[in-house]
């Protein structure tokens, strides 16, 4: 399937399926002329690893030139929390992290998106220290590792750090080495942690404060997700761009502003229900809302 409004000068894919390997998340990015895609390197929901085979490797390089889509990022696994106060899963989490660097680095992309942790009770101020701290170590474990860690915004769900952007702020301060971390705005998120996007004024005030606060500068990629629960709700659950509580205007917002125009946008939403394919849709309906 090929579509046929191409994107020109704009950075837009979805996340995909590394079903069957690597390189197939590459290959359905460009079966949706997507210009910009995220993957991840193994299954995010178990602490298994994945080694990556001379082959792995080679596949998704092939399939990456094929393509011509430079702009590819990670995520990490689910279960990766560096704010754990728990020894062992702080230690697991570290490793798991070291892993998704070097095989990120391996595959040749440059853009690995972590959510920065829960606290588990042990308060705000411990949980960011200890997030900073894994970051510091994961790096000097790995020197050899050259993709860039990207601190996620996050809804704030129970002890969920991130939701703040004083608190990402605060992790970026205690980095060591800070040409190797930058931060990924999810719109969904943002909107469920109190930031508003819906009428012009808002979104310049949230665009505002996290330029104040973090750096336009370290924002390397955007997640856009409308969202199924209002604004302040701090509970994730992602929607169809322009059906949820945030609603299509935002999203015109971003895919117009010229200070995120090189900033890669990247759909999480609902994929297939039945014979609706959803990607198609909602990468429609964001490339419809570019005026030019
Ligand atoms: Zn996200």
């Amino acid at each position: 399937m090929h579509l046929t409004k191409k994107p020109e000068g704009i950075l837009l894919g979805a996340h995909f399926s590394i079903a069957g390997g690597l390189h197939n998340a590459v290959l359905t990015a460009s079966e949706y002329a997507c210009t910009a895609l995220q993957m991840f390197t193994k299954n995010p929901t178990t602490w298994e690893e994945r080694r990556l085979s001379a082959q792995d490797v080679q596949q998704f390089d092939l399939a990456r030139k094929k393509s011509g889509i430079e702009s590819i990022c990670s995520h990490a696994s689910y279960l990766i929390n560096p704010a754990s106060p728990d020894r062992n899963k702080y230690e697991r989490s570290q490793e798991a992290l070291q892993h998704e660097l070097m095989r990120s680095s391996q595959l040749g992309i440059p853009n690995v998106v972590i959510h920065p942790g829960a606290h588990m009770g042990t308060g705000e101020k411990k949980g960011l220290q200890r997030i900073a701290q894994c970051i510091n170590r994961a790096f000097e474990k790995v020197p050899e590792a050259r993709c860039r860690l990207l601190l996620e915004t996050t809804a704030g769900q129970g002890s969920n750090l991130g939701c703040r952007f004083e608190q990402l702020a605060a992790i970026y301060h205690m980095i060591e080495e800070k040409d190797m971390v930058g931060f990924c705005f999810d719109t969904c998120h943002v909107f469920a942690a109190g930031y508003d996007l819906r009428k012009k004024n808002t979104y310049e005030q949230t665009i505002r404060d996290f330029d104040e606060v973090i750096g336009l500068e370290l924002l390397r990629v955007i997640h856009v997700n409308d969202s199924k629960k209002g604004l302040g709700s701090r509970v994730d659950r992602h929607e169809h761009i322009g059906k949820g509580a945030i609603g299509i205007n935002a999203f015109r917002f971003i895919m117009n502003d010229p200070r995120l125009k090189a900033v890669p946008k990247i759909l999480e939403t609902p994929k297939k229900d039945g014979l609706t394919d959803y990607d198609r849709l909602n990468l429609e309906r964001l490339r419809a809302l570019i005026s030019n």
